[in-house]
């Protein structure tokens, strides 16, 4: 393991979190604030492009998506640099294999699932809770998540820190947990992409919004994981849950905005 971190060291710095958090009054700090541009895909699929034009997929649940545009489907579309899998539940990681087989893209997620993929080594960026990965002009860190995954490895969360010190936070799959404190408290994240759409598997609308109250102080707030099958939270009942919080940004699918 270390000797292929090593070897690959030139294309991916992969640190060991060493890198230091910024403090809230140093958000932008490191220059004039970049553009950050956020797609939706649907449930909890994203695709995030930096102003160095880096495009990271995260939890890419396409091809069997029922929310996702069918123009958006087709897998070969995907040029990415990286793809996130928050863990290995379908509903997360169903096309991450084809769109790293047909773009090249290396697979961040946990260790012990990626090595389940037969990858080769230059694209299989297994990692875990505390490790980091740089990924063109964004650096990637990946944090805790409360579910379970199966088969293999553990859930994950990712903080998307850019070169402009702002940082966005997709959620994957979770409860509200007490360390999401420290989430804030070392990378302040400026977006939230946050599973809102409860059922049996995730917290709902009203536990999302509790988690933002007490733990978070982002300037945007995109709900996701609602919607998609029976059973989820509604649009509807999403924006009831935040009560009106303007900070709230409600994507449809397959719709990009920039922060
Ligand atoms: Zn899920």
């Amino acid at each position: 393991m270390f000797n292929r971190l090593v070897r690959f060291a030139g294309a991916i710095a992969v640190t060991s979190s060493l890198l230091s958090p910024l403090p809230a009054s140093a958000q932008g700090a490191r220059g004039a604030r970049t553009p950050i541009k956020v797609q939706w895909l649907g449930h909890a699929a994203f695709e995030i492009t930096s102003a160095g034009g880096t495009r990271i997929l995260i939890d890419p649940f396409l091809s069997g998506n029922p929310s996702t545009p069918d123009s958006l489907k087709v897998l070969s579309r995907y040029k990415p640099a990286a793809i996130l899998v928050s863990h290995s539940h379908s509903d997360h990681a169903l096309d991450a294999k084809a769109i790293a087989v047909s773009s090249g893209a290396m697979v961040i997620s946990a260790y012990e699932w990626v090595n389940t993929l037969g990858l080769p080594e230059k694209q299989a960026m297994g990692g875990n809770v505390g490790g980091t990965f740089k990924v063109g002009d964004v650096t990637v860190h990946i944090v805790p998540a409360m579910h379970s995954s199966d088969p293999g490895g553990r859930p994950v969360g990712f903080v998307l820190e850019f070169a402009d010190g702002r940082t966005l936070y997709h959620t994957g799959d979770t409860w509200l947990f007490g360390d999401m404190a420290l989430i804030q408290e070392m990378y302040h994240p400026n977006v939230i992409l946050i599973g809102a759409g409860g059922g049996p598997y995730t917290q709902g609308p009203a536990d999302s919004r509790r988690e933002i109250a007490k733990y978070f102080t982002p300037q945007v707030i995109v709900p996701m994981h609602y919607g998609t099958f029976p059973g989820l939270a509604t649009e509807a009942q999403v924006r009831a849950g935040f009560g009106g919080d303007k900070r709230l940004q409600v994507l449809q699918p397959g719709e990009s905005r920039t922060f």
